[in-house]
């Protein structure tokens, strides 16, 4: 076995026969290997040291399983803030110099990809001569700094395009999606995809061959070389390209534009030229506010998977972290949209999961749907059918609850009806074994009623998940007045085996989400009342940053459901937010939205996929009689009717301790609302206006009563000038009698 010749504390130094010498990347103190600035310390010693004596090829490979180079050490981006834009560019320069030196040495380098790839990791790789990439289930390649609102700065605008072509080079990096090993080697990103146990036979095998033919000198020629775009490429990609980033970004999020540009524009010059180009449009953007939000939504999704819902989690290695419990035995009990979605997301992440409906037409029905859904391919956006036909063998269904009866988690997710679910929540306690977590999918029960059918309620909790499952990553674990701490471990633990972002609330009405939604969707319908156009209303919401406005998503909902839930939420908050006598007369007139093909608009079907054909024309008479004053309302104060009372009441429940802090509150609105996350949350878009500004705001609205009256906590942030979003101590959520 070869001996290491030299250890730095990132970097292992390992001669090989042949005349062969590979570096393994270990970062200490990092779950992930992570480019920080130990490491680019040691890597430019390395060098220096290699130069001296050179060997014939050199092999860059990973330490650490599962992990390749995860990209840079998020704490150095925050350096970069308070930097001019010409440091910043220097700061790009130095980093791409610095893995230039792989492909500028007199050696050929090859870089072995088992795991995660990502940002300055592929960069790095990209400066390699050679690339192999493994089959490992957790080999991703990609460069996800437009989720950051950032380019690649090392490079990868530059070398990206000339390795894989321009188009795919776009695609990948305005998407800021990553591919697994083979489609790396499908689009020549990679130069094989072997198992994680061949790669560096393989690896070496390419390094003597490229050293025999001198091939890793011809690359790098064709590297330096502008790649010249005929014009119809050109205008294809700026057009096409363009339309398709438009379509995405709605004009918000202005990396992924730059991106086009940087790549389109660099294609056409020097490597040298083309890299100063990179530099500048990194700096730019590294400039805007979007950044920065963008960067603080990234904090707060990495402190969220850190914790364990009841406080951060031990690191992975202590004794601790195994006694939060696994689940193996995943069943879900309704087949409905909801359900659907979240068995889809059970078999997405592997899991052999039973699905149990009473209705065997809605069983049978749900089906494909859930497996399409299932092996659904985020890079090419369609079904990947090979998938879907292997994921049948993982998905057990049923009408007999009896089915169920191995489980070791249910998550109930039938019709919304009180007395349903007790019974259905009961009748599940009767078939597992004791051991078994329940949890419920409900949206506006309290968890406390549904527990009260349960014998033992420690082990059962809120799961809530939203609508649509596929696309919303939040879950609300709801902790009812029973339910045991390792409940709570465990389904947040369970949450984020299904890739989800899991915020522990506390049973209330509404818990999070609802809540806060609740003002803003009855805001639009005043609205509406007060004469305003309701496309005006929901474009308003829309140009916000909202994915829907709010009209729209009465209708995606169900007039039904919001109702419904609106009853619930009248009885808790009805003081300040009384519900509107419009939705009921919807329901009453059968427009119950997209689900009836009418609602506040009419639809081409029906559906919970129907697609607007026109503003329903006979919504004038059900609103008549519910008419208030007329007023004239621009669009900016449309904005602040909608989103200051959500604030507000995300004030509110801060005050009542139904979250941990404020940057749960933005986290969950983003990822159950698709609230914008270039305004970093809602809190974060306050503190972007300032307390004293809302209070300002607010006085014009004084006429409206209670509902804009400020409550004492903006008082107090506009007295003390304190940001509502700071991330402060964590009080748990200990659940409180409501
Ligand atoms: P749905 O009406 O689409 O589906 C409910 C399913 O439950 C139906 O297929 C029905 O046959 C089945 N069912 C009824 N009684 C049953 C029984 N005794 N045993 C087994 N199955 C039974 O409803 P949905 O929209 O999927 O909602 C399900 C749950 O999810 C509700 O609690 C709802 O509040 C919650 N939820 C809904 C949304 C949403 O936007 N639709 C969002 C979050 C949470």
């Amino acid at each position: 076995m070869p001996q290491p010749v030299a250890t730095f504390s990132t970097l292992v130094i390992e001669q090989l026969a042949g005349g062969f010498t590979a570096i393994g990347i270990n970062v200490p103190d990092h779950t992930q290997n992570v480019m920080n600035q130990r490491f680019f310390d040691e890597l430019s010693q390395l060098f220096a040291l290699l130069r001296q004596n050179p060997p014939r090829g050199l092999l860059i490979e990973s330490r650490r399983e599962g992990s390749f180079l995860a990209g840079a050490d998020i704490h150095r981006i925050d350096s970069i803030w308070t930097q001019s834009p010409d440091q910043i560019m220097e700061l790009c320069d130095k980093g791409r110099n610095l893995l230039g030196l792989f492909s500028s040495s007199s050696w050929p380098s090859v870089a072995i990809i088992d795991g995660v790839c990502l940002g300055g990791g592929l960069e790095l790789a990209l400066a390699c001569d050679l690339r192999v990439a493994t089959e490992n289930q957790k080999t991703v390649l990609g460069m996800p700094e437009v989720k950051l609102g950032l380019i690649p700065g090392w490079g990868g605008t530059v070398r990206l395009p000339r390795l894989i072509g321009p188009g795919p080079a776009i695609e990948l990096i305005a998407s800021g999606e990553s591919v697994t090993g083979d489609q790396a080697r499908v689009l020549g990103l990679v130069d094989a995809c072997v198992s994680s146990n061949s790669a560096r036979a393989s690896a070496l095998q390419l390094l003597e061959k490229s050293i025999v033919t001198e091939n890793f000198r011809k690359r790098r020629h064709d590297q330096q070389q502008p790649r010249i775009l005929e014009k119809p490429e050109h205008d294809f990609l700026l057009a096409t390209m363009g339309a398709v980033i438009a379509g995405r970004t709605k004009g918000n999020y202005p990396a992924p534009m730059a991106a086009l540009e940087a790549v389109v524009q660099g294609s056409a010059k020097s490597m040298h030229d083309a890299a100063s180009l990179e530099s500048k449009t990194f700096a730019k953007l590294a400039k805007t506010s979007v950044a920065k939000q963008l960067v603080r939504v990234y904090r707060l999704s990495e402190r969220n998977r850190k914790d364990g819902g009841l406080g951060e989690l031990p690191k992975a290695s202590s004794e601790d972290s195994v006694a939060v419990h696994r689940f193996n035995k995943p069943s879900v009990v309704g087949a409905g949209i909801m359900g659907a979605g979240i068995t889809s997301r059970h078999l997405r992440s592997g899991f052999i999961t039973n699905l149990v409906d009473i209705d065997a037409n809605a069983l049978q029905k749900s089906i494909p749907a859930i497996l399409e859904e299932a092996a659904w391919d985020r890079y090419h956006q369609k079904t990947n059918h090979k998938k879907a036909s292997e994921l049948t063998g993982l998905l057990m269904s049923s009408t007999q609850l009896s089915a169920i009866s191995e489980s070791d988690i249910v998550v109930e997710s039938v019709t919304e009806r009180t007395d349903l679910k007790q019974r259905v929540l009961a009748d599940i306690e009767a078939v597992v074994s004791s051991g078994t977590i329940i949890c419920t999918n409900t949206s506006t029960n309290p968890i406390a009623t549904l527990a009260a059918a349960l014998s033992s309620p420690a082990r059962f909790c809120g799961m809530h998940f939203f609508n649509p499952v596929r696309r919303m990553s939040l879950v609300e674990v709801i902790r009812g007045p029973d339910t045991s701490d390792s409940t709570v471990a465990a389904v947040v633990l369970h949450a984020k085996r299904l890739k989800k972002v899991p915020v522990v609330v506390r049973d209330s009405p509404g818990f999070l989400v609802n809540r806060v939604l609740t003002p803003y969707l009855h805001e639009s319908v005043e609205l509406l009342r007060e004469g305003v156009d309701l496309e005006s209303i929901d474009r308003v919401s829309r140009r916000f940053g909202m994915p829907l406005g709010p009209l729209e998503l009465y209708d995606m909902v169900g007039l039904d459901t919001a109702f419904y839930a609106g009853l619930v939420m009248a009885n808790a908050i009805g003081d300040r937010i009384d519900s509107s006598p419009v939705i009921p007369a919807l329901v009453k007139a059968g427009w119950l939205g997209r689900k009836t093909g009418c609602g506040f608009y009419s639809y081409k079907s029906t559906g919970h996929d129907a697609k607007i054909a026109s503003v329903n024309e006979k919504l004038e008479t059900v609103i008549e009689p519910y008419r208030l004053p007329e007023r004239q309302i621009t669009d900016d104060e449309i904005c602040d009717r909608l989103f200051l009372p959500m604030l507000l009441e995300s004030l509110l429940v801060l005050d009542e301790g139904i979250v941990r802090d404020g940057c749960d509150i933005d986290l969950a609105v983003i990822h159950a609302l698709g609230f914008p996350a270039f305004r970093g949350g809602v809190l974060a878009w306050g503190d972007s206006l300032g307390a004293t500004e809302v209070v300002r705001r607010l006085d014009q609205f004084k006429y409206l009563g209670p509902r804009m009256i400020a409550p004492a906590r903006l008082l107090a942030h506009a007295e003390s000038g304190l940001p509502f979003a700071a991330a402060g101590e964590r009080v748990p959520v200990q659940q409180k009698n409501v």
